[in-house]
């Protein structure tokens, strides 16, 4: 070893001399390169901070949409060092999502459901589990950013990849104490919400009576039942949309034709509406694949999530004229495929709400006086871990696993152990990613509660906010 050393230290000199030019030169062209983009990224910075007011404000929420989850989305679909649209809005925080507990309000409940978490940005306070818009223990109506949106004359449109009457949309346009009521058939856990109880009616009622301009996603079941009283008693909520004067489209085609003019609800499938993409789901040890996802699954007479948006921007905008309008657009089922141990579709759906994302950004292009928000109602379970067979016993995970072959060409192993093998995942508890861009979008930086959402969207559209205080 010695002998070694000696070797190199003779031929010290001239090497070090080279090196020390070599060094000299990175470290000179690095400082140079760092300090002009340190520059870059501080005035990119500084063109990002817009005041307010905003015209619009879209929402885009990726349903159980955690950081795990993008990461999985972004492996696959575009390779560890590539980019997802979504990555590119210039202002990002994360976001406490707790909910509170029904029977004493003033105690979190750490893992929130997607009632709870909707109704804490649609109304800037926290509730509990199962609640939409509503009060933990009081059951008082909470006012919601859309009735706020719809005093000052702006319109409100909703589209998602679930049924309309599902948690994520239901808080912007009704007040339940159980998420569960959707038709006016699902009335078991608010019977006194009925209509022939003197009540709002069931979520799918409520959404046509809050004369929500546009709508669109799946959920069809629940507006076909009759409602059971009132002006509309025997008609079914589709009926009573269509005495309200919305049009009602059920496919893609139906879809494409739609003109501004009269409101518009469209109803794509009886429930959720298809998953984009397939595989295998997660099994135990060792688990299924190595994988790839067959993509294009869903059928063609079903719009895709970015199809949705980009008519509702357009209906929204061109009906809105000068008076602006609140877009939320959820990316429903990456959670429902999330609680299944499916990473394929998981995955699909994360990069269908990607690919929503772009067409909003797009739009905002074209109207820069949007206030762009993309975010998550929760974390949930899927997990990137070690390979299992390369990791031997190491690897050996209580979960459901799948190996995927990624954008790369390489392996990645999702893990999903928040239920035991034969049971549901569930959601988890933390904070999740909020990013923005456009007017009042750096409200959203560092780390906030989402019930903040509400103000920053309500600020930046010039609503009333003397709302409470942001915290529970
Ligand atoms: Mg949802
Ligand atoms: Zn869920």
């Amino acid at each position: 070893m010695p002998r070694v050393l000696d070797v190199n230290r003779r031929a010290a000199p001239h090497r070090s001399l080279f090196s020390l030019i070599l060094v000299l030169t990175l470290l000179a062209s690095s400082c140079a390169g760092r300090r002009s983009g340190s520059d870059e990224a501080t005035q990119r910075l500084r063109d990002a901070l817009i005041d307010g007011p905003a015209r619009s404000v879209v929402l885009l929420i990726g349903d159980g949409m955690g950081d795990s989850e993008i990461t999985l989305a972004r492996n696959y679909s575009a390779g560890a060092a590539g980019r997802l649209e979504m990555d590119a809005l210039p202002l990002t925080g994360s976001y406490t999502t707790y909910a509170v507990q029904e029977a004493e309000p003033y105690l979190p409940d750490y893992v929130v459901d997607s009632a709870a978490s909707a109704t804490a940005w649609a109304t800037g306070h926290k509730t509990s589990n199962g609640r939409l818009s509503t009060a933990a223990g009081s059951d008082e109506p909470l006012q919601t950013i859309a009735e706020l949106v719809q005093q000052k004359g702006l319109l409100v449109g909703s589209v998602t990849t679930a049924d309309l009457t599902d948690a994520t949309p239901a808080a912007l346009v009704s007040h339940v104490n159980s998420r569960r009521c959707q038709g006016p058939r699902d009335m078991g856990q608010c019977p006194n919400r009925r209509k022939a109880a003197g009540g709002p009616g069931s979520i799918a009622e409520q959404a046509i009576d809050h004369a929500v301009d546009v709508l669109l996603g799946g959920g069809k079941a629940r507006f076909d039942q009759p409602i059971d009283a009132g002006p509309d008693a025997g008609r079914t909520v589709i009926e009573s949309a269509v005495r309200q004067g919305y049009t009602v489209v059920t496919d893609a085609g139906g879809l494409a034709a739609s003109t501004p003019g009269a409101k518009l609800l469209g109803l794509f499938a009886a429930g959720d509406m298809s998953a984009e993409w397939s595989g295998a789901r997660a099994v135990t040890y060792p688990g299924s694949g190595p994988q790839r996802c067959k993509e294009g699954q869903r059928p063609a007479a079903e719009p895709s999530l970015a199809t949705m948006a980009r008519k509702a921007l357009d209906l929204l905008d061109e009906r809105a004229a000068s008076r602006g309008f609140f877009l939320q657009i959820e990316g429903a089922s990456i959670d429902k495929q999330d609680h299944a141990a499916n990473p394929c579709g998981q995955i699909g759906e994360t990069v269908a709400f990607d690919a929503a994302v772009r067409v909003v950004l797009d739009y905002a292009a074209a109207h820069p006086d949007t206030l762009v928000i993309v975010t998550a109602d929760h974390a949930h379970s899927s997990q990137i871990v070690p390979e299992p067979l390369l990791y031997g016993y190491g690897g050996l995970s209580p979960g459901l696993l799948s190996t995927l072959i990624t954008a790369d060409g390489s392996t990645m192993t999702v893990s999903y152990a928040t239920a035991a093998p034969f049971g549901v995942q569930t959601h988890t508890g933390t904070q999740v990613r909020v990013a923005a861009q456009g007017p009042g979008a750096a409200d959203i930086v560092g780390v906030i509660d989402q019930t903040a959402l509400f103000h920053t969207m309500a600020r930046a559209l010039g609503l009333p906010t003397s709302v409470r205080s942001t915290k529970p």
